[in-house]
């Protein structure tokens, strides 16, 4: 019997000399690392391929973290064999042997939570506290999906009926692939992976390109933990070759995938084409972007709502799939709320997070970088910048820093209120109500999450009904999900709500089969 789960939580205090000085004894262990080279892992075999990718810190291009060696298109019906091999011998272990496995590895990362964790601050570009709470994320999803395992291999409630024996029993799929984004480069590829493989199911992980390491040093982890061959097979490469031919096998039963809306469409619609010798409709579980909103109604304290939306607008660069990307508040507050929130963001710091301190990294890669620059200069057609936006003219060519940018009364049907930038970019919108901050806060494509500040019972009643997102704050900050606090996901083009870290999720992994027999 398993303990009962509890959240990682609270998370390292790096104002204390004990974790400070670990985590800069990480940063140091980990940056002396760098002639590292991350071999595909097939079936227990590990595969050096000529063609490999040089990943560099985005806040420090000179630094070089290592080599990912990329997938030929071939290895992805190599790495399907591997995972279908695997499945008859893991898939008939009891749910809490298989559960023991991410329970160790759990175990084995809680011990070297500051190594993984300076392993963010390198590879993504993380702050130190960001990067902890990515690896305390991961986790958690290790040793939730390991006891809701257990729990989801009790047989179904039925009806009883007379003269027959009815049981329902859940049983795995078969070999699935899991696509996974840079942004929380170990919590969310673990928690896909973990919660298909310990449900009985066997997988091939395709991670993100630009976070391959870290999903390298994932993979190691569980072979650390003993997980048998072919359970999980690590395929790092290019999304649109090896990501799209796994999507597109026969062999593969479902699909797992965490990114942009543009990719997870096309998935949708590839997964659902039935392929020569497929003999099941593929699954497919899309969670996907966001252009989330905090309203924010007259009479609330500004200070606490400024340091809120700050907080989730601006917290790792705003490369958060639950970022607030849009501040809609009550004409009567807009203004003196505008110039809180501006006080504040001129406080964080933006520069190379492995120095302590500092609170904003560089962005991802150098197309982030593109494409946020490009919608700053839209922004500057469509609002009145408040703060930000000369990045290119100010930049000391060392990674790729975008500082903070501000637009205030943006229109609500402006591209930069309706599209996902995914930077660090707020575009603020001015409500005449409440029940118009609602309808501009329900006014784009997505509905990943939201948060409504007020201090009216009957408003934050009316929030609770009328706006449409998957994870719903009242008074908080909308970004900073916990496993099995707020289980994870979103309506209309944020994905399929499959409610990451809640007690649903594992039933996207499992189809039930019902038995009866009469006596
Ligand atoms: P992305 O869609 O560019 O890439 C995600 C993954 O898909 C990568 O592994 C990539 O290699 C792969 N991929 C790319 N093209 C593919 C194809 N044609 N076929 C198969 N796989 C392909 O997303 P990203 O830039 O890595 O991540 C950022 C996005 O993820 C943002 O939109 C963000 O909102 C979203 N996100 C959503 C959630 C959520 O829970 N809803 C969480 C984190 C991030």
């Amino acid at each position: 019997m398993f303990t009962p789960f509890q959240n990682e939580y609270p998370y390292a205090n790096f104002s204390e000399d004990r974790p400070k000085r670990k985590m800069e004894e990480a940063l140091n262990l980990v940056s002396g690392q760098s002639g590292r080279v991350c071999p595909l892992v097939i079936g227990g075999r590990r595969i050096e391929t000529v063609e490999q990718r040089e990943i560099k810190n985005p806040a420090r291009w000179s630094q070089i973290l290592g080599s990912v060696c990329q997938a030929p298109l071939e290895m992805a019906d190599v790495a399907v064999k591997a995972a279908s091999a695997a499945f008859p011998s893991w898939s008939a272990l009891s749910a809490t042997e298989r559960a023991r496995y991410f329970v160790a590895a759990a175990a084995i990362l809680r011990r070297r939570i500051y190594e993984f964790s300076a392993a963010m601050v390198l590879e993504a570009s993380k702050s130190w506290i960001e990067a902890y709470a990515d690896a305390a994320e991961a986790i958690d999803f290790l040793e939730f999906y390991a006891r809701e395992a257990v729990r989801w291999q009790q047989p179904g409630a039925t009806t009883p009926f007379a003269g027959e024996e009815n049981e329902v029993l859940q049983l795995p799929l078969g070999v699935g692939v899991i696509i996974a984004p840079w942004n929380f480069p170990l919590a969310i590829l673990a928690g896909m992976t973990a919660a298909a493989a310990v449900t009985g199911n066997t997988v091939v992980m395709k991670p993100a390109e630009q976070t391959s390491i870290i999903a390298s040093r994932f993979m190691d982890l569980l072979e650390l933990a003993g997980l048998p061959a072919g359970v999980v097979n690590y395929l790092p490469g290019p999304g649109e070759s090896v990501g799209a031919a796994l999507v597109e096998h026969p062999g593969v039963r479902f699909i797992s995938f965490t990114g942009s809306r543009d990719v997870g469409v096309q998935i949708h619609a590839k997964a659902a084409v039935v392929q020569p010798g497929q003999k099941w409709l593929k699954r497919t579980v899309l969670e996907m972007g966001g252009k989330d909103a905090i309203i924010v109604d007259q009479g609330v304290n500004l200070d606490v709502v400024a340091a809120e939306v700050v907080a989730s607008a601006f917290g790792f660069q705003g490369q958060k799939c639950s970022a607030c990307s849009r501040l809609i508040a009550h004409t009567a507050v807009y203004d003196e709320l505008l110039i809180k929130i501006v006080e504040r963001t001129r406080k964080l710091v933006v520069g190379d997070p492995a120095q302590f301190g500092v609170h904003m990294g560089a962005v991802i890669d150098r197309e982030a970088y593109t494409k946020i620059l490009n919608y700053v200069s839209i922004g500057q057609q469509e609002g009145r910048i408040l703060m930000g936006g000369a990045d290119r003219e100010t930049q000391d060519q060392t990674g790729w820093y975008v500082h903070p940018v501000i637009f205030a009364d943006v229109a609500p049907d402006a591209r930069i209120a309706c599209e996902e930038i995914f930077g660090p970019v707020l575009s603020c919108i001015r409500a005449d109500s409440w029940d118009h901050a609602i309808e501009i806060a329900n006014g784009t494509d997505y509905g990943l999450t939201g948060a409504a500040f007020s201090y009216n019972r009957a408003h934050l009643e009316q929030a609770r009904r009328e706006f449409h997102v998957g994870n719903l704050y009242l008074n908080r900050k909308c970004t900073g999900a916990l496993v099995d606090v707020q289980p994870f996901g979103g309506f209309n083009m944020s994905g399929t709500d499959s409610k990451a870290g809640g007690r649903e999720y594992l039933g996207h992994f499992l189809q039930a089969k019902s038995i009866s027999e009469r006596w």
